[in-house]
């Protein structure tokens, strides 16, 4: 592993996925609302679904880990032909793990990408896998989310952006 193991990157369509993949990346585990798609609303941007091309071209699996709802995460997933692990509790690290194991992959070779600090973030960093920050797509979330967000603003500027 050559690049550092947590950066921030202002997009998804900036990400560099070859180079990941020439570093041993093999999938990544996404976060669902606001990486990849409205968190109001019911189908992915098409930034996702692009990106969702270009991660197959690289020959990378994708895999959505969310805390978000089943059934909606279900449909959004299947629209991006990806699985799919919902009310994932991040950063707990009880469905990285089981995302590992049904990729059968060792943490090494996936890496997490996540808009929010205190979910994705704190999950990969625990979990001890590579962290990549993007930017919020939309500017509302969970309330949740909405009522850290200060705060989570602040400490992604921790994470140096690429
Ligand atoms: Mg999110």
């Amino acid at each position: 592993m050559t690049s550092r193991p947590c950066v921030r990157v202002p997009s998804l369509s900036l990400l560099w996925l070859e180079e990941l993949r020439a570093e041993g990346v093999q999938a990544l585990l996404l976060d669902l609302d606001n990486t990849l798609c409205d968190p109001r609303g019911d189908s992915p941007t098409e930034e996702a679904a692009a990106f969702c091309v270009r991660m197959e071209e690289a020959g990378m699996r994708g895999y959505i880990l969310t805390n978000g709802r089943g059934d909606r995460a279900e449909r959004l997933a299947q629209r991006l032909g990806l699985p799919c692990i919902a009310r994932a509790h991040k950063p707990l690290p009880g469905a990285y793990r089981r995302a590992l194991r049904d990729l059968d992959l060792p943490k090494e070779a996936v890496a997490a990408v996540g808009d929010q600090f205190f979910t994705d973030g704190l999950g990969a960093m625990y979990v001890g896998i590579r962290l990549v920050l993007v930017e919020p797509r939309f500017p509302r979330d969970k309330p949740l989310v909405r009522l850290l967000s200060p705060l989570d603003r602040i400490l992604r500027r921790l994470i140096p952006e690429r």
